[in-house]
């Protein structure tokens, strides 16, 4: 099939590469022509691991290419895919890039006979599809719905990991307009091997926003009961997930070893929750949810959560020092997980502003998160960017870790107690083994965890 994506995006470019790994021959609609012209020599204009590979192969294959022309690449697709951004704007879900893609879209479907589908791949909330797209198409086409197709098929790749999950998807859900619709949008994912659920474009909608949610909802659960942990303070929190994953009905015996469920990576406490996803998408179905009548409690409970966490390592930070005024502290870790380069929402950019209200100095490191350009919300914060862990801690008064790239697992204890003024490490992740660091003079404290006194070391 002929597929034509607008934008060139995390999702837009690894929805582009996957479908023509599976055969189709797809365009990525961008409006930045250096971006363009990136993934047309091979390259993708952001970090994915595994990515670039894929794009060139495809490339060459020619079943991808990207391009600025989107009446040119509409015009003789059968799918046309709008993965826009839909950022939460004051707590609400902002759909200008996705009105204005639409729009653009409605009006080239008028000039042809060809029978199109246009999949709204971007997260927009319940009824959006139906009530906020739909009548744009009709409206710039002179078309009405059953001319044209409408779909609402919901992405749920994790940065970091979306190759594997754009080529091997667990599920694909598919909300349609129509019988019609929903047979092509299949016979689109005809080669994939998992589960294709079809169902009403509003049901798909829901089905992204209660998936991210109930992951947001673990976290912050974890990070509630790390919070009664750590007020006890003979505990960590950390022993405490090991015995809860325990239970058989968390992780199963399956032909006698025991499994870990995926899920149970949100079960475990930390600094939050950031990305392009979980934070925004929280909030607008929270927004959604009010908006319609219905007091969700719970989520408003999960937003709260979240938006406390960095301000509870400040709090660790400061059970050692009265004051950060001067003090150097080195963050490692900026990007919101590691193996992505993206920093949107991510807790470090969070905690950074109140160390700085602090009148910290504050250095950073990141292995990706400024490698190729420095993005403007880091400009903004003013703060030293260096390139190596070492320049980070030398001398700083404390160590805040906030990403839990593997270099940073790896890191000798040693290494800490040799280059810092005071080898005082706040673990936002809780990466690190707290008896080696104890024994090599490092005071240890984390989320879920108070940690001890530098006397008592
Ligand atoms: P992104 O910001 O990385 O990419 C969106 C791209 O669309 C941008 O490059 C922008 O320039 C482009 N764009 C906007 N309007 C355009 C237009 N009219 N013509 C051409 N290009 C246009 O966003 P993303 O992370 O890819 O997310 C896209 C959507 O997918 C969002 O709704 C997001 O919630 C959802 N989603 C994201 C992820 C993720 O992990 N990033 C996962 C699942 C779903």
């Amino acid at each position: 099939m002929k597929v034509t994506i607008i934008g060139t995006g995390y999702v837009g470019l690894v929805t582009g590469v996957s479908l023509s790994e599976m055969g189709h021959e797809v365009v990525c609609v961008g409006r930045n022509k250096e971006k363009i012209g990136e993934i047309n020599d091979g390259k993708s204009p952001f970090f994915e691991p595994g990515l670039d590979e894929l794009i060139k192969k495809n490339i060459e294959k020619k079943l991808l290419r990207a391009s600025n022309d989107l009446a040119a690449c509409v015009k003789d697709s059968q799918v046309i895919i709008i993965a826009v951004g839909t950022p939460t704007v004051d707590n609400k879900i902002d759909l200008t890039e996705i009105k204005t893609a639409t729009a653009q879209v409605g009006k080239l479907l008028s000039s042809n006979s060809l029978y199109q589908v246009v999949v709204v791949k971007s997260t927009v909330v319940p009824g959006t599809t139906e009530s906020v797209v739909l009548p744009i198409l009709e409206e710039e086409s002179g078309k009405k719905a059953g001319e044209f197709g409408v779909s609402m098929t919901p992405e749920f790749l994790r940065e970091g990991n979306a190759v594997e999950d754009a080529l091997n998807p667990d599920r694909i859900v598919i909300g349609a307009y129509d019988e019609k619709t929903g047979k092509i949008v299949k016979e689109l994912y005809k080669k994939a091997e998992c589960p294709i659920l079809i169902t009403n474009l509003q049901t798909a909608e829901l089905i992204k926003y209660a998936a991210n949610s109930f992951f947001a909802t673990l976290i912050s659960y974890s990070n509630e009961i790390a919070k009664i942990a750590e007020k006890v303070g003979s505990i960590d929190i950390v022993d405490v997930w090991e015995g809860v994953h325990l239970d058989l009905r968390l992780s199963p015996m399956v032909h006698g070893k025991r499994i870990s469920p995926g899920f149970l990576g949100y079960l475990f406490s930390g600094c939050g929750y950031g990305g392009s996803c979980f934070p925004k998408d929280t909030k607008a179905l929270l927004h959604f949810a009010k908006d319609i009548g219905v007091n969700p409690q719970l989520l408003q409970s999960v937003v709260d959560i979240n938006a406390s966490q960095p301000e509870r390592m400040i709090g660790l930070l400061k059970s050692e020092y009265s004051s950060l005024e001067n003090k150097k502290i080195a963050v490692l870790g900026l990007t919101f997980k590691p193996n992505t380069d993206d920093i949107r929402e991510s807790p470090a950019l969070t905690l950074i502003k109140s160390l700085q209200k602090e009148k910290a100095v504050v250095v950073a490191h990141d292995p990706q998160a400024y490698k190729k350009t420095v993005p403007e919300a880091l400009k903004a914060l003013g703060i030293e960017l260096v390139s190596s862990v070492a320049n980070a801690i030398k001398n700083a008064d404390a160590l805040l870790l906030v990403t839990s790239w593997d270099e940073y697992r790896h890191i000798q204890p040693q290494m800490f107690k040799d280059l810092m003024k005071k080898p005082l490490i706040i673990d936002g992740r809780r990466i690190y083994d707290k008896k080696k660091l104890n024994e090599a003079g490092v005071l240890y404290k984390g989320i879920g965890y108070k940690g001890m006194n530098y006397a008592e070391l």
